[in-house]
């Protein structure tokens, strides 16, 4: 995830008709999410450039080059650390003022993002924040706050066990078929998951055949908010092992990811670089506006979970930590990753992805970095 904050001195450099067109204000709203952190999001026409201050119990956003918009009433949620939000035009720029019930500290850059539009939303400048020091009546207050809040919904999150049925996926040196390492584990993840209040559906919950477009289909058809492609790999070294993830591209981003999409492909010979055998409604949906989004939320939440395997102590493959290609499953309107498991054709590793323990901590793994996911945006 790219994050925008470009600062004054970098303004000052920008050539004068960078600011020909003024951005607008579209829209504001407030809300809680996991771990009782509030978010303020800010809606604008276009990309913004912004500044943050934190004047005394307040959050100041100075959006530059935007212009005021004095009928707008921001959408304020229960239980978030913001009691009023108002607006004030300082010459070019635009400050928004967010009014705090506590004081914070400085918001770090890894919970703020800045998103492009997905269809129906404008771009979006994200910020997530909690209540700087608590003291203890303080601490008694948050807990009122956290009993006011809404409920969250439920996040949707639909996994799909690779391969199946006549297609057994890669077979290691000890017999071990990907079809069924992935089933494992993907019945795992759905129990650990539904276990922590997440929606779940399976691609397949038995040994069937299903094609890559009427996977994507059923990631569509639930409405999902997170689509994760379960694998395992094989490679001609049989020293090779470690996980790896990948997000859809049109292009490769090495030559391996590719001969991997290739291979995943191939389950069912589909033209990747059409979209005959998908749906009408879902190739009107993946205009390239919205893939663009979709590719900017599967690229946040692969690096989250390429970050989670890593501290969980799984190996990881040498090379980059998410790869990209064009694989044809994930080619969808929902957000999402594919995940290399482990290497079949690593003695080692087909041991390990065979035991219990070691698909009980690979589901784990995939929870906590979902748990991490920022969904709501
Ligand atoms: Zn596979």
């Amino acid at each position: 995830m790219k994050i925008t904050g470009i600062g004054a001195a970098a303004i000052c450099m920008m050539p004068r008709i960078a600011f020909a067109a003024r951005n607008s204000l579209r829209s504001m709203r407030t809300g809680v999410q996991p771990g009782n952190k509030t978010r303020l999001v800010i809606e604008t026409a276009t990309r913004p450039t912004y500044t943050l201050s934190y004047p005394e119990n307040q959050l100041v956003v100075r959006l530059a080059n935007t212009a005021a918009n004095a009928s707008l009433s921001p959408a304020m949620a229960a239980g978030t650390l913001i009691s009023g939000i108002s607006q004030a035009q300082v010459g070019d720029a635009l400050e928004i003022r967010a009014n705090l019930t506590r004081p914070i500290s400085e918001i770090p850059k890894s919970q703020i993002m800045v998103l492009s539009p997905n269809g129906d939303t404008d771009y979006r400048l994200v910020l997530d924040f909690s209540a700087g020091a608590a003291s203890g009546a303080a601490k008694h207050d948050a807990a009122q706050q956290i009993a006011a809040a809404a409920p969250a919904r439920k996040y949707t999150i639909v996994i799909d066990a690779g391969h199946g049925g006549k297609d057994p996926g890669c077979i290691g040196k000890g017999g071990t078929k990907e079809k069924v390492i992935v089933l494992a584990v993907a019945k795992k993840l759905k129990n650990k998951l539904d276990a922590a209040g997440f929606k779940t559906y399976l691609t397949r919950s038995g040994d069937t055949y299903l094609k890559l477009a009427e996977r994507a289909a059923i990631a569509e058809k639930h409405k999902g908010d997170l689509f994760i492609s379960l694998h395992a790999n094989a490679n001609p070294s049989r020293s090779m092992k470690g996980f790896s993830i990948y997000t859809l591209s049109e292009k490769a981003s090495d030559e391996e990811a590719q001969k991997l999409a290739d291979a995943e492909n191939a389950a069912d010979k589909i033209d990747v670089s059409g979209f005959s055998e998908f749906s009408k409604d879902i190739r009107i949906a993946l205009s390239a506006l919205q893939q663009h989004a979709v590719a900017e939320l599967s690229e946040e939440y692969a690096m989250g979970c390429a970050k989670t395997f890593r501290s969980s102590g799984i190996e990881q493959q040498p090379g980059a930590n998410v790869r990209h290609a064009p694989f044809a499953v994930l080619r969808s309107t929902v957000p999402g990753a594919l995940v290399e498991l482990g290497h079949l054709s690593n003695a080692a590793e087909e041991k390990l992805l065979k035991s219990e323990s070691h698909q009980n901590k690979l589901a784990n793994a995939i929870v906590k970095s979902i748990k991490k996911y920022n969904f709501d945006v």
